[in-house]
């Protein structure tokens, strides 16, 4: 099992997550074994495509067997560091911030919000599902160098400039929720979901396209 990660394609390791807590539902019902088409079914990837995804990972499906479920789950509790805990900070608790706190990432065991920042003194302070909410004034203080990831929930003018601090301070990934395009050196990777965009996307597909070209990813 041991290979080299960076010849897994973005694509692939994108659908990782995806098919991990899958396979733990699978596993937990007591399944040993499973179909590519099953898994199609369940996770709504095509099944050349896992057949493609799985090659990379050197599991190998068998005609009429499918795949050794245990195997792969050890694949991915390896792939995705399930032992390793990655703190992550969240930074603007207003509506969107405050509905991740109290959600928390539990049920992804490996990753969890540490603390989280605001500039509102009625919100510096006070802790949100048990995450405790810091002056971003004293963002450097708290964070000291070692958190790998943020979310940033804030108002999108106060975006970049947080951004900027991040960047000095050693981040190395940005889930950025707020409409913003952010700038960023190169070594450091920005996942932008902008809500509003998504779902006038999808409205937009419903109108112009058939359901099946809309669903393919
Ligand atoms: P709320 O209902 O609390 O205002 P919201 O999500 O509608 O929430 P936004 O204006 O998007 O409000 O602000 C989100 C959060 O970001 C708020 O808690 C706000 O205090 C905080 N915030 C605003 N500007 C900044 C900034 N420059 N730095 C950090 N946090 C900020």
């Amino acid at each position: 099992m041991n290979m080299d990660h960076s010849k897994i394609p973005q694509a692939t390791a994108k659908r990782l997550p995806l098919y991990y807590r899958f396979l733990k539902n699978l596993h937990a019902s007591g399944k040993q074994r499973v179909s590519s088409a099953e898994l199609s079914d369940a996770v709504k990837v095509d099944s050349a495509t896992i057949r493609r995804d799985f090659s990379y990972f050197g599991a190998l499906g068998k005609k009429g067997y499918g795949y050794n479920v245990n195997y792969l789950l050890s694949f991915f509790r390896k792939t995705l560091d399930q032992d390793e805990m990655t703190d992550v900070i969240l930074i603007g608790v207003g509506n969107l911030g405050t509905a991740f706190l109290n959600y928390n990432f539990i049920k992804n065991n490996n990753t969890r919000i540490a603390m989280a920042f605001d500039i509102n003194k009625d919100k510096i302070g006070t802790e949100i599902g048990g995450v405790p909410v810091y002056d971003l004034n004293k963002l450097e203080e708290h964070m000291g160098g070692n958190i790998p990831v943020a979310i940033l929930t804030v108002p999108a003018q106060a975006a970049q400039s947080i951004t900027d601090r991040l960047v000095e301070l050693g981040i190395r990934g940005i889930l950025n929720f707020t409409p913003a395009r952010l700038n960023v050196p190169e070594h450091i990777r920005t996942h932008h979901i902008d809500l509003a965009v998504e779902l006038q996307s999808l409205v937009y597909f419903l109108k112009h396209y058939s359901m099946k070209e809309g669903s393919v990813k």
